[in-house]
């Protein structure tokens, strides 16, 4: 008991605002997969795609796209992409108060491993809650949704004597 660190209660998952997948690819060798990795995300899932960093950016050490997402979406995306990654390798992080740690210490790899430059990072920065989704699914689900919408506004308005 006495090599545990002090903590006086665990820490909850209220913490976390939002997800990130950052997605790395090499220009010259897996582009084509990233593309289509890409492409197949837009048309499953409500997520919001960055955009392509074909050269080093911030902390990552690969070129990639990130993936950002609510928590709502994780337990769908996140096994598919277990599945689905190919020769890519995948960094999976929370969104806190702390992109450090965030980074280095609490995320996973799907797939091989890639050095983090953490020291990029700040130990403190303003909650990132996940943005508005921007793939083809999202824009899909948002139309039938107001179709539905007006379909049932319209029912509505003829019920009326
Ligand atoms: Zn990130």
């Amino acid at each position: 008991m006495t090599d545990l660190p002090e903590s006086p209660a665990p820490r909850s998952t209220s913490e976390i605002a939002s997800f990130h997948a950052h997605i790395y690819y090499d220009p010259a060798a897996t582009r084509p997969e990233a593309e289509r990795l890409r492409t197949w995300i837009d048309e499953r899932f409500s997520v919001t795609l960055g955009r392509w960093h074909d050269a080093k950016v911030g902390p990552h050490d690969q070129a990639m796209f990130q993936v950002a997402f609510a928590a709502e979406v994780f337990p769908a995306l996140v096994p598919w992409l277990m599945l689905n990654h190919g020769r890519l390798s995948i960094l999976v992080h929370p969104n806190t108060t702390n992109p450090r740690r965030d980074h280095l210490a609490d995320p996973f790899w799907i797939g091989p491993p890639l050095a983090v430059h953490g020291e990029k990072l700040p130990e403190e920065a303003p909650i990132e809650e996940a943005p508005l989704p921007n793939t083809r699914l999202a824009a899909e689900t948002a139309a039938e949704r107001s179709a539905f919408r007006f379909s049932v506004l319209r029912m509505t308005v003829q019920d009326r004597p």
